[in-house]
């Protein structure tokens, strides 16, 4: 584990200081938590897992062309990253209905969006994490108008790169979560993880509707088997790239 000063420590990561004022160290836990940490709960080798998997999407997104805040995977669980001040908002864009999105409108759980569905929710734990209408976000001074419209630019061209890539693992991206920051020079960044823990993933081979669930829904809905399924996406994510490079 890394000596750096820690700097913060949220649900899923603890962020070092590095020597190097311009770079963090992120470390990657076991801790699972969900419902706003009204579950709580532990899922083995999951900071493994999830640092390789997010190591490896975050690349590729860099390599299209995605300013990301990922420098180099350190160690199976750390993550060298640019620093960067994390912009307080969960930016989630849906392809297909599940979870709050269901619950909130009564969409059908596997109906496909007419177009992808890209939404702010305000980073707060105390607020539970509230969805946010533009004005709202306005009003906040979260984001100017312009980083705003940026954001969702890069949200749904991130969507684009991503559904295609997980299609070629036989995985259906059904939605995610994302974050961003802004660098010293006030640059956008992608920042944060891209895991099972921040996507929804069904396995396009199977028709089950709980068997299919490759992310931390098997967690939250107590569907077991949690550790293989993160297993699997990274297995068939690793597989991906390795054969993407050889190409
Ligand atoms: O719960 P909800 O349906 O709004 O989640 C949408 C997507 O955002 C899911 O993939 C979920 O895993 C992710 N998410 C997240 N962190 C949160 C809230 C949602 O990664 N705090």
């Amino acid at each position: 584990m890394s000596t750096g000063k820690k700097l913060y420590e949220g649900k899923a990561k603890i962020v070092y200081a590095t020597e190097n004022d311009r770079e963090y160290l992120t470390y990657f836990k076991d801790d699972a938590t969900a419902f706003n940490a009204q579950k709580k709960g532990s899922i083995e080798n999951k900071g493994s897992i999830n640092c390789t998997i997010s190591s490896a999407l975050l690349e590729l997104l860099g390599n299209k062309g995605i300013k990301t805040h990922f420098l180099d995977q350190k160690s199976e669980r750390e993550m060298l990253v640019k620093a960067v001040e994390i912009i307080p908002l969960e930016v989630v864009v849906r392809n297909i209905a599940a979870g709050s999105l269901c619950k909130q409108t009564g969409l059908p759980e596997g109906q496909k969006l007419a177009f992808p569905l890209v939404e702010f929710y305000l980073k707060n734990d105390d607020l539970g994490d509230p969805l946010l209408t533009i004005d709202r976000l306005t009003l906040l001074n979260i984001a100017t108008p312009e980083q705003i419209s940026l954001l969702k630019e890069k949200a749904l061209k991130i969507n684009q790169y991503l559904i295609e890539f997980f299609a070629s693992c036989d995985i259906t991206l059904v939605d995610f979560k994302l974050e961003f920051g802004l660098d010293q020079e006030g640059t956008i960044l992608l920042a944060d993880e891209i895991s099972p823990d921040t996507c929804r993933l069904w396995d396009v081979l199977e028709q089950d509707t709980e068997k299919r669930v490759l992310d931390k829904d098997r967690f939250r809905r107590d569907l077991g088997k949690v550790e293989s399924a993160y297993q699997q996406v990274q297995k068939r994510v690793l597989t991906q790239i390795e054969k993407l490079k050889n190409n």
